[in-house]
């Protein structure tokens, strides 16, 4: 039978991991799963029941005793090609992706309990292998055996660059500075937190893709990829 592994893409916000993990996935026929997704859904729950102040102050006990209420699935790619995050069965790609919810995400996801239930998830989803995950602690606390592991990094600004781009396309209003504040902003955050802070794991392929164009970055994904699949199980 066709050995399928489990590959953990980990690294920085707007790094680019989504769209590359995305597509190779959908080149070797792999499931895709966007693990901040799951988290921006979470907050959005949180801000759409009053659990988070236009402070940012979360009620942390109440989101916790609310967790059990907040389903999250995704639907298979549809015309767009884009999978679709579902919140309690309500499609909501689009909001999960503004500045509010950006804003609000990493505090969210310090909060152990909410790790604790989005983790369980998350390797319920790998149970199968054949699965192509990315966010930040993939490759250390929710497949810590991951066969493949990248570490994807790129400079602040290039970073925000992509992001504020990614947003103006989509027609969103953005500012430049603001978005690379929210870039700063969350990578302290989430490098500094107590559970699972963003790291490299030990062997992890780190891929600098500041100066990478989008092809380069699948072939060098895919040269890996072939490499380790061809390893003896
Ligand atoms: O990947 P994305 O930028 O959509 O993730 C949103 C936020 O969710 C991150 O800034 C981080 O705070 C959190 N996150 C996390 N662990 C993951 C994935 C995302 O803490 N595995």
């Amino acid at each position: 039978m066709e050995k399928r592994i489990i590959i953990a893409i980990d690294g920085y916000s707007s790094s680019g991991k989504s769209t590359m993990a995305r597509e190779l996935a959908r080149r070797i026929g792999y499931v895709y799963v966007d693990s901040g997704a799951m988290y921006r859904a979470v907050t959005l729950f949180a801000m759409r029941n009053g659990m988070i102040s236009p402070e940012g102050n979360i009620d942390t006990a109440r989101l916790i005793a609310s967790l059990p209420e907040i389903g999250i699935t995704f639907e298979a790619a549809g015309a767009d090609g884009v999978q679709h995050t579902l919140l309690n069965g309500e499609d909501v790609e689009n909001e999960i992706r503004s500045m509010e919810v950006s804003s609000f995400v990493s505090p969210v996801a310090v909060i152990p309990e909410v790790r604790e239930r989005l983790v369980a998830l998350q390797q319920d989803f790998g149970r199968k292998k054949g699965i192509v995950m990315d966010g930040r602690d993939i490759g250390t606390t929710v497949f810590p055996n991951a066969e493949m592991k990248v570490f994807v990094c790129a400079s602040p600004e290039e970073r925000a660059r992509r992001r504020y781009l990614e947003l103006t396309a989509k027609g969103v209003k953005a500012d430049y500075d603001e978005v690379l504040r929210n870039v700063v902003e969350r990578d302290r955050i989430d490098t500094t937190r107590e559970v699972s802070p963003l790291r490299k794991a030990d062997d992890a392929i780190e891929l600098d893709n500041g100066h990478m164009t989008p092809a380069e970055q699948m072939d060098w994904l895919m040269d890996k990829f072939h490499e380790i699949e061809a390893r003896p199980a």
